[in-house]
């Protein structure tokens, strides 16, 4: 397998490539293929873009018919029929059916995108500069973006100072040490506590690349109700957390409470294919026609997919009380059971954002790096790489599951040298 170009040429910016040193020829559902022929099973699923697996044959089909129709593919904001379609059914079957009265807009087609777009229009909306975000938060790597990111490295990139935000602590910041919001409550009702009123908080009710950590449902709600006390915008970026990957399409409808904007992007192409939207109140739509621009904003075969994945997969509750909660149950009573075996660790996340914490900050590394060798495509997260952080596919048959799992829990055994009792189904009945 040669892969002398990528290590000459390619930049030292690459990073994926060198945990999973191998050439992909081949990806269909939950399976890669190798240029030397190895088989993987990805638990990877394009960092949360392929929800519905690799090359999905319904959402091929689409794509394939469209390109071959000589209908546009790029069309910056102008009215196409893919467009049309994709519009009319996110607001059929995603908007309506939940009561959400959202705006949608297309910023250029990344998830740091739309996180820019909505932070611009929360402090145009306010007319304050000051944003709000998480410890541990990941929101994207433009300035605006990695202003509200946490992770000091990603910081440090930007090379300039990252003003204009403040974090706070994130859900169980200090490990139920000190009560939730206290310190957000006190500075906003302390004139004298020197933090600007923000503009907007921003929040990921799952920290997907911040350790895997879930924010419990009420702590959210609480964080909605507080912002609306105060008049502060409450931006959700589901950019990765979206799109089904906890369990329902966006990722805070469990907790009951409408957010001020929500960004997408990632897997609402549900192809790979980039696409981002910002969606907000409709009151909150005060833009200048082209005041916020971008070239790639029309990208049409991502439409056409989009709209695929939104008929095949979210018109009625099948797919979401079926397969996919039946997903859940799979991979989450497989993690309790690997957890249950290793002193010290926990299970992390939410849906199918879920991790394997390990008190020892190497563990983590070294079984997705086992896991690699034996065939699995696993990452990890958190400031140190201290959690293993699992994303299969949300349509991953189970059999596929209950593999990966058999394999991440024979890697956990081998690096920890513990016994790990995993029986694929026991957990599932147990977590059902
Ligand atoms: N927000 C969240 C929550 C993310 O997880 C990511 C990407 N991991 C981004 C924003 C940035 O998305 P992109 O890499 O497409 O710019």
């Amino acid at each position: 397998m040669d892969t002398t170009v990528f290590t000459t040429i390619e930049s030292e910016v690459r990073s994926y490539s060198r945990g999973w040193p191998t050439v992909f020829t081949q990806a269909k559902g939950a399976v890669q293929t190798a240029e030397d022929g190895t088989e993987y099973l990805d638990f990877f699923s394009g960092a949360g873009a392929l929800n519905y697996g690799h090359n999905h044959p319904l959402l091929q089909k689409a794509l394939v018919e469209y390109l071959t129709s000589d209908a546009p593919v790029h069309s910056l904001d102008m009215m196409t029929p893919a467009k049309r379609d994709f519009l009319q059914t996110f607001s059929d079957v995603i908007l309506k059916p939940r009561g959400l009265d959202y705006k949608v807009m297309f910023p250029g087609p990344t998830g740091t995108n739309t996180v820019e777009a909505a932070l611009k229009l929360a402090r145009k909306v306010t007319g304050r500069q000051h944003i709000l975000s998480f410890t541990n938060a990941f929101h994207g790597m433009t300035l605006g973006s990695l202003s509200v990111t946490g992770n000091s490295m990603k910081r440090k990139g930007a090379g300039i100072p990252l003003t204009n935000s403040s974090k706070i602590p994130y859900d169980d910041y200090f490990n139920g040490e000190t009560e939730d919001f206290m310190w957000l409550e006190r500075v906003l009702e302390d004139s004298g506590s020197g933090v600007d009123k923000p503009a907007a908080i921003i929040v990921e009710t799952v920290q997907g690349e911040g350790g895997v950590r879930a924010a419990r449902l009420e702590w959210l709600k609480q964080l909605s109700d507080l912002c609306g006390k105060h008049e502060i915008l409450l931006i959700v970026d589901d950019v990765q957390a979206g799109c089904g990957r906890t369990g329902s399409f966006f990722s805070f409808e469990e907790a009951g409470f409408t957010p001020d904007i929500v960004c997408v992007s990632k897997s609402i192409s549900g192809y790979g294919l980039p696409m981002a939207l910002t969606l907000f109140r409709s009151e909150l739509d005060v833009w200048e026609p082209g005041e916020h621009n971008g070239t790639f904003r029309g990208n049409n075969p991502a439409f056409v997919t989009a709209t695929a994945t939104l008929k095949e997969f979210w018109a009625d509750d099948s797919f979401q009380k079926g397969q996919l909660a039946e997903a859940i149950a799979t991979v989450h009573g497989a993690l309790e059971q690997i957890a249950a075996s290793v002193d010290g660790a926990s299970v992390r996340g939410r849906g199918l954002l879920a991790g394997l914490h390990f008190a020892d900050t190497e563990v983590a590394n070294k079984v997705a790096a086992e896991s690699f060798r034996n065939g699995l495509l696993v990452e990890t997260s958190g400031p140190d790489d201290e959690v293993l952080k699992l994303m299969p596919a949300l349509t991953t048959p189970k059999d596929q599951l209950e593999r990966g799992m058999g394999i991440i829990a024979a890697a956990v055994a081998k690096v920890t040298g513990t016994d790990v009792a995993y029986q694929p189904g026991a957990g599932a009945l147990a977590a059902a």
